[in-house]
């Protein structure tokens, strides 16, 4: 099955950026949140991610114009009868998640692939609230997904060969290097990146260095792009404890227990950038 036609769910930080992608790779593409007013904010983020790639040069003003025909944004998932798959990124919980998959599962056509941006909760108990286990998939992207490379695809113990095959074809026409994963809490990334950021918040709630220094430590003694505080903050410490708390459900490992920092921060309201606090404070898209 070639995929032509791509539905999104859920237009956050993640799925603005893979319903970018998608578009930008010449799908029809159709995305879908659970009200209006976080429908307008997730086409503002895909406007202004568009618009910073015809500023710099990567984009000309008639691609623009043809991704953003290839764009359609909705309020429900009736518009999505005609997807070839589905791939939902909505909050980490599974509950809402299942919910969602069940509706999916009665509006796409019957050979469409249903796949969750899931970053660490178990895509069988997903895949079993449809009719199509067979054809349920996990597409984890990565933060921002027009920028980074890899996609990791998770198949589960009921994913069928044909369903792992369409989807790696679809990451690569995508652009990314495809990893494949099997359905264990975190994947391969997940599993080896919480254990690094719960130490670096256990470091600094502990007092035993800054949170600069932590960050620079890791930054120019090991190569990173960016520290683990100043990546938590990018995530976002609201995904980031739901990730742990599911990695902890599945081990039981110290490891992947959050901090109680982490928790509190949650609880405060101090999400990373999307709310302007976290571990450092933001003015736009600006680190204070
Ligand atoms: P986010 O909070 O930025 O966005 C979630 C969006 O889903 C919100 O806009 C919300 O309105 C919408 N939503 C919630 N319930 C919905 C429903 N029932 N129907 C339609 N829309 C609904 O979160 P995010 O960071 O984009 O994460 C989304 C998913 O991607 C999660 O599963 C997360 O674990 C995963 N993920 C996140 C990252 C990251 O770095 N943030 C990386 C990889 C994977």
């Amino acid at each position: 099955m070639e995929i032509r036609t791509v539905g999104v769910v859920g237009a956050g930080l993640m799925g603005s950026g893979i319903a970018e992608v998608c578009a930008r790779s010449g799908l029809r593409t159709r995305v879908a949140e659970s009200n209006e007013e976080a429908l307008a904010a997730g086409r503002r983020r895909v406007e202004r991610s568009l618009d910073r790639g015809r500023q710099g040069g990567k984009l000309s003003a008639e691609d623009v114009e043809q991704i953003t025909d290839r764009l359609s944004f909705s309020a429900t998932l009736d518009e999505f009868s005609d997807c070839d798959i589905v791939i939902e990124a909505i909050v980490e919980r599974l509950a809402d998640k299942v919910d969602v998959f069940s509706r999916l599962d009665r509006i796409v056509p019957e050979h469409a692939i249903l796949s969750t941006n899931t970053s660490s909760l178990p895509i069988m108990e997903i895949a079993r609230a449809t009719g199509r286990p067979d054809r349920v998939i996990g597409t984890h992207f990565f933060n921002p997904a027009p920028v980074m490379k890899l996609l990791e695809v998770v198949r589960t113990i009921a994913t069928s060969d044909d369903t792992l095959n369409e989807t790696r074809a679809l990451g690569e026409k995508l652009g990314k290097r495809v990893i494949v994963a099997q359905d264990r809490g975190g994947f391969i990334v997940n599993l080896l990146l919480i254990p690094f950021l719960n130490n670096a918040v256990r470091l600094y709630e502990s007092g035993f260095a800054t949170k600069d220094d932590i960050d620079e430590g890791m930054c120019l003694g090991c190569g990173h792009p960016m520290g683990p505080l100043q990546l938590l903050d990018y995530i976002g410490l609201d995904t980031a404890l739901f990730v742990c708390d599911a990695l902890y459900e599945e081990y039981a490992i110290r490891d992947y227990a959050a901090p109680p920092l982490l928790k509190r921060m949650v609880a405060a309201g101090y999400l990373g950038r999307k709310s302007g606090r976290g571990f450092y404070e933001y003015e736009g898209a600006q680190k204070r």
